[in-house]
This record gives structure tokens, C-alpha cells and sequence, in this order.
């Protein structure tokens, strides 16, 4: 039976200035000849729905019946191992997903490498005026300029002061307080596929971080390469992807609207050739309002 990380053609995707994302294990390895890591979220989900017919397209239709109804323990199923370098900073927003698990470099044992995020002047973005937490436009070249070369300046003369505590014998665990959040420092992370799912939704949404985003997007197309029929039905059904989450102020100011001005055709089917995504597609829409013979 193949080898999943046999047929990856890209294991490794460059981040910022030095980082990384890099793929170093998947769970399950061995799948049945034509199959993707897809395959072990229906053989998981099958001990509890019965063995039944298994062609590609009834495994895609069962895995997006199961992402479109949060049935979520059969995505726990595979898991994925990665190595990643990025900046503390960015490090530091990624540790807070506690679903996962992490072994960081010691700056106890090792001494940091002289490796810093250094943007250009043109990567230096401006305050959002209306998201305090967010960023928002261009700053001016003069501006610009000037700061990325003092982050660069500043980062060395920082260096330069560690690795001189280092040389006369302070303790390295305090010898790297000095160190700037913009060095960077590098980790194995292990993660399953549903807590993934949670992470990139949060980290490749505009509201993230731009850094930070960087490195989910590449995480993101590892994945099409590995799970690509869980991507594609998590592309459809996220609300923070492709889909919609309406409150229910929202589903009664539609269904008012579409009664008021009073939809007179039955609700036109989506574009999906799956009998039971179609019917719950016309319950929601009569929900909405719209009416359906
Ligand atoms: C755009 C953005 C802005 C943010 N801004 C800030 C900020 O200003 N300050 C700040 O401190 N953080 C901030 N965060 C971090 C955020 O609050 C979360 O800590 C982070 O996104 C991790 O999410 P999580 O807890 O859902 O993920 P995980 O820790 O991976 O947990 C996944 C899920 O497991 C469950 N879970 C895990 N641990 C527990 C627990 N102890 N108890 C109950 N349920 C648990 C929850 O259902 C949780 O959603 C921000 C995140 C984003 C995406």
C-alpha cells in the first residue's frame, strides 16, 4: 500500500524572511492504492455508520455529511507532524492553541542563531484606525525606510550585547532576556486534523495577524496535498470560509423580506449532486422564507 508522504510533492514552504513550515509526518502513512489520508476519517466514521459501499465519491460524500453536521471525531483521525521557524512574536500567538503539541529549541541549552525578521520599508504596515488590533495601509517611504533599517541595526547591536553575556559565562537561560521578539526560534508541532481545521480558520482569516497568516496559508496548502476532499468540503461549510453563520435576527429579517415581497418560485437547487445536501439546502430555505413544492 502506498506511502501518503511518498506522493507530496511539496514538504516544505518558505515563510517571511527565514521561516519555514515544513510537513515531517502524517497519520495515517499507508493508505489503500487510490486513496488519500482522507481515507482514515471514513474508515473511522464507518465503525459507527456500518461498512457499506466504498467508492471515492460515497467516502466524499460521507466526509462532507460529516463536516456539514460537526461530527467531529472521525477528523481527529489523522494527524499531522510539522517543523516550523518563524518569529517569537509570531511563536507566541501559535502556542496559544492549546490543542496541539509542541517541543521548542532550549535557549537554555543552545545558544540563538543570529537570525532575525527583518521586514523590507515596504512590509512596515500602518496602524488601523478603525481595528485597534489591526493594521491598515502604507507608512511613508521616508518613515519606512529609517525603521527597517533600525530594526536591523537594533537587532544586531542586541546580538552583539547576548553573545557578549554568553562569552563571559552568564547563563544563556538569561543571557537570551535581551534577545527582540523579531528573532526567530524553531519547533516541532503536532496537531489532529480537526483541531487544524479550528486553527486555520482563526489564522488564515484577514483578521489574523498578516505574520501569522503567512505561515497557516502554507500550512493550508500542505493539507490540499494530503486531505484534499476534507479541504474542499471545509472550504464549503466553514462559516469562516466559504459558508455563512446567520443569527436569528438575521434569518427573520430575510424570511420577512422574502415574504413581504413574496418569492413566487420554488428555491432553486445548489450546485451539488448529493440527494440529502439538496434537502437540507430546501428546509433551510423554507426557513428563509422561500418557498418550495
Ligand atoms: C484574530 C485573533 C485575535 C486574538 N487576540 C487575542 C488577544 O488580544 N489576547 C489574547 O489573549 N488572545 C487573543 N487571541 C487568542 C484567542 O483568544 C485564542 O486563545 C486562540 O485563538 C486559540 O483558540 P482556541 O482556544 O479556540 O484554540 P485551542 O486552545 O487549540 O483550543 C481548541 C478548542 O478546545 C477547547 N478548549 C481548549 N482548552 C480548553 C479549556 N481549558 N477549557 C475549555 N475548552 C477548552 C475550546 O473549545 C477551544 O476552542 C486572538 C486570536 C485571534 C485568532
Amino acid at each position: 500500500m502506498p506511502d501518503i508522504m511518498d506522493s507530496i510533492q511539496q514538504k516544505t514552504i518558505e515563510c517571511l524572511d527565514k521561516g519555514h513550515v515544513t510537513l515531517i509526518d502524517v497519520m495515517p502513512r499507508i493508505v489503500p492504492e487510490g486513496k488519500t489520508a482522507d481515507y482514515a476519517i471514513v474508515q473511522a466514521a464507518r465503525v459507527s455508520y456500518g461498512d457499506g459501499t466504498k467508492t471515492v465519491n460515497e467516502d466524499r460524500g460521507l466526509i462532507r455529511y460529516l463536516l456539514r453536521h460537526s461530527h467531529t471525531t472521525p477528523i481527529e483521525m489523522i494527524e499531522f507532524k510539522f517543523a516550523l521557524k518563524m518569529p517569537i512574536f509570531v511563536c507566541r500567538q501559535w502556542a496559544r492553541h492549546r490543542m496541539s503539541s509542541t517541543n521548542e529549541i532550549s535557549a537554555r541549552y543552545s545558544i540563538l542563531k543570529d537570525e532575525f525578521y527583518l521586514p523590507d520599508a515596504n512590509e512596515l504596515r500602518k496602524q488601523s484606525s478603525v481595528n485597534k488590533q489591526g493594521s491598515d495601509g502604507i507608512v511613508n517611504d521616508i518613515t519606512a525606510s529609517y525603521c527597517a533599517k533600525k530594526i536591523e541595526e537594533d537587532s544586531e547591536i542586541t546580538y552583539s550585547f547576548y553573545e557578549y553575556m554568553v562569552k563571559g559565562e552568564i547563563a544563556r537561560e538569561q543571557a537570551r532576556m535581551v534577545l527582540p521578539l523579531n528573532i526567530y526560534t524553531e519547533f516541532y508541532w503536532k496537531i489532529d486534523l480537526h483541531n487544524l481545521l479550528h486553527f486555520l480558520a482563526l489564522r488564515c482569516d484577514k483578521h489574523a495577524q498578516k505574520e501569522i497568516r503567512v505561515f497557516a496559508d502554507a500550512i493550508l496548502c500542505l493539507l490540499k496535498q494530503v486531505v484534499p476532499i476534507t479541504i474542499e468540503a471545509w472550504e464549503d461549510y466553514h462559516p469562516m470560509r466559504g459558508a455563512m453563520k446567520l443569527t436569528r435576527l438575521e434569518v427573520e429579517t430575510i424570511k420577512k423580506f422574502m415574504t413581504e415581497n413574496g418569492w413566487q418560485s420554488p428555491a432553486p437547487a445548489i450546485d451539488s449532486d448529493n440527494k440529502r445536501e439538496q434537502a437540507e439546502w430546501l428546509e433551510k430555505a423554507a426557513l428563509l422564507g422561500i418557498k418550495y413544492d
